[in-house]
């Protein structure tokens, strides 16, 4: 329902967390009955989730009694549940082996692709139509080594309706987006860059905007946004400056 990631240069730190969950206080108003989040640790090749069911303060409260380690790179999510009863397991993100995702809509086609991947010996945690997109993910990173590749190559067999976001415990330094039928904006900071499912989600920091037309992929880095089409080519996102106060 609610989306946000960040990335940024500074050394491991708790601002990945702080934008994050500013974020998704900020997205609160669209409604949700579950939230979690990612961070990826620079250098050590950790990735690092916490979600539950409920209120955000639910969130915070395991966040005090599990602490994440500092990062660099985050996203986070609230769900508003439509495959798989609202409770911690369905919440997003969801992990496969190195890499986190978190969707926003509808995988109309995740039981045939489910079926598929059930057949070559993936397990599933959670009842959701989102979790077909980490295995698919992690899969296809395998074979490119690229996240944005990968994504694109997720982004193609997918059905329905998604804004998705990724990270990877290797790349402490990019979230990759992609989104059809459902949106995704992304804001210019100054050594770091914001992901949002609208724009409130980054408001707080910064004003520069661009948003992604139909079927792109968005890759973030602390130095900029590179933007494409679902085959890897170079595309036009559109670039505005948010001109409503937070
Ligand atoms: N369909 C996904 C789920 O039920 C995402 C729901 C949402 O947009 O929050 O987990």
């Amino acid at each position: 329902c609610g989306i946000v990631g960040y990335v940024g240069a500074q050394q491991a730190s708790d601002r990945p967390l702080d934008v994050v969950m500013d974020g998704l206080r900020r997205l609160e108003y669209r409604g949700y009955d579950s939230a979690g989040v990612a961070l990826v640790a620079d250098g050590a090749g950790v990735l690092a989730t916490a979600k539950k069911a409920g209120k955000l303060a639910n969130l915070v409260e395991e966040l005090d009694l599990n602490p994440l380690p500092a990062a660099t790179a985050a996203i986070g999510h609230t769900r508003w549940a439509t495959h798989g009863a609202p409770n911690d397991v369905n919440a997003h993100p969801h992990v496969a082996g190195k890499v986190a995702v978190i969707h926003n809509g509808i995988v109309e086609n995740f039981a045939s692709l489910k079926a598929e991947l059930l057949a070559e010996g993936v397990e599933f945690r959670s009842e959701t139509d989102t979790e077909v997109t980490a295995h698919l993910l992690a899969r296809a990173y395998a074979d490119t080594g690229d996240l944005t590749a990968a994504m694109a190559a997720v982004a193609r067999r997918l059905h329905g309706t998604f804004t998705l976001l990724a990270v990877h415990a290797d790349q402490p330094d990019v979230v990759v987006g992609a989104r059809h039928d459902s949106p995704l904006v992304v804001g210019l900071g100054d050594g770091e860059n914001f992901l949002g499912s609208d724009v409130a989600a980054f408001i707080a920091h910064t004003r520069e905007a661009l948003e992604l037309g139909q079927d792109q992929v968005v890759t973030i880095t602390p130095d900029g946004a590179a933007v494409t089409d679902f085959f890897g080519a170079p595309a036009e996102a559109h670039r505005y400056t948010v001109d409503w106060d937070a």
